[in-house]
């Protein structure tokens, strides 16, 4: 099937981008991909995306921009994008080719990656049980519901001490659980944490399991794992956030375009346009990245959707340069 305008990923960016690209009357084709509605499905409901004043459950927001998607023409695809032909030139007509589940080939102009990213994870059990019912990978989305309550933080890095002071604010009392015995993050983080009478560091402590009758209520810790001073620890929290750091979505895309050291698609000066995995000055013609796939920094739902419209805006303008 050949496309102007393919995008691939179906987080708010992918739908802001279709929203925008239909109406640009671009007939954009969306890949939905292996979580429909993105990352922002596995919160329990979001209060801080502008026009929902009550609040609104991520599945009926993500519904919505699919719908006003598909009012205005985007067509949807089911599917994982399994592989890519990125073409260097688009001079002899070449496309860029896009395969869903191996065996379907969409070839288009212009392709919206808004692939998004997953919050790492520990890997232990327990944690897939209380999803949502007290683990959360996003202090920002669902520190609120914690107000007055105690919750953990796992990790040593930025994020994590940016989400313990943000949840400081809120919370009776913060733990942080950090595997080593000392902070990774930027010495001003670690101050402000280090500071902050509502948050106590338990270094070099590993989480063993989650505990709570139908959600959260506390957690086991193994103290200094497998020297002669190792010790059990109980902690009772109702709240356990995983800031141990993000993947972005992209290596499916690597031999074709430049990304930073975690992975995050590189994008310069305020733009979408990606750049070639060859050389991360020539831009990669076509080609455009939203959401949090090129956004290490903010991680939000908004700015995600905002960056959509931007791609959509730019492969649009690209397309008609052709
Ligand atoms: P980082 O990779 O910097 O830190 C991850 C933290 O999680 C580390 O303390 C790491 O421990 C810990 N960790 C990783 N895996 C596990 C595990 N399995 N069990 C327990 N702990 C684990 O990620 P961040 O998301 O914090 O930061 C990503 C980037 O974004 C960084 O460059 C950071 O500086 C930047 N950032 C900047 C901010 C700012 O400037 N305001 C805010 C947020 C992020 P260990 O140290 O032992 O590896």
């Amino acid at each position: 099937m050949k496309v102007k305008c393919l995008i691939i990923g179906s987080g708010p960016a992918g739908y802001t981008a279709a929203i925008y690209a239909s109406r640009a009357n671009l007939a954009p084709v969306l890949i939905e991909g292996p979580q429909l509605g993105g990352q922002l499905t596995t919160t329990t409901e979001v209060e801080n995306f502008p026009g929902y004043p009550d609040g609104v459950d991520p599945f009926t927001m993500m519904d919505d921009m699919r719908r006003q998607a598909e009012r205005f023409g985007t067509q949807f695809v089911s599917g994982i994008v399994t592989k890519v032909e990125f073409a260097n030139s688009q001079s002899q007509g070449q496309c860029h080719k896009v395969w869903v589940e191996d065996t379907d080939l969409y070839e288009a102009d212009a392709v919206i990656i808004a692939t998004g990213a997953s919050a790492r994870y520990l890997g232990i059990e327990s944690e897939r049980t209380y999803r949502g019912r007290g683990v959360s990978a996003c202090a920002t989305c669902d520190g609120f519901f914690y107000r007055k309550k105690t919750v953990a933080v796992v990790g040593g890095g930025d994020t994590a001490c940016e989400e313990a002071n943000y949840l400081a604010g809120l919370c009776e009392k913060v733990y942080m659980i950090v595997r080593k015995p000392y902070l990774r993050a930027s010495e001003i983080m670690q101050q402000r944490v280090l500071n902050n009478p509502k948050i106590e560091v338990l270094f070099e402590h590993n989480t063993l399991q989650l505990t709570g009758e139908g959600k959260v209520q506390g957690a086991d810790l193994v103290y200094r794992k497998g020297e002669p001073d190792e010790a059990i620890r109980h902690i009772d929290i109702d709240g356990f956030f995983l800031a141990i750091g993000h993947h972005p979505n992209t290596d499916l895309f690597k031999d074709y375009i430049a990304r930073d050291a975690e992975g995050y698609i590189i994008v310069k000066d305020n733009s979408t346009q990606c750049y070639q995995a060859s050389n991360a000055n020539a831009k990669a013609n076509g080609l455009f990245a939203a959401g949090d796939c090129a956004d290490p920094h903010y991680r939000q739902a908004i700015v995600a959707a905002g960056s959509g419209a931007k791609a959509a805006i730019e492969a649009d303008k690209y397309i008609k340069s052709l």
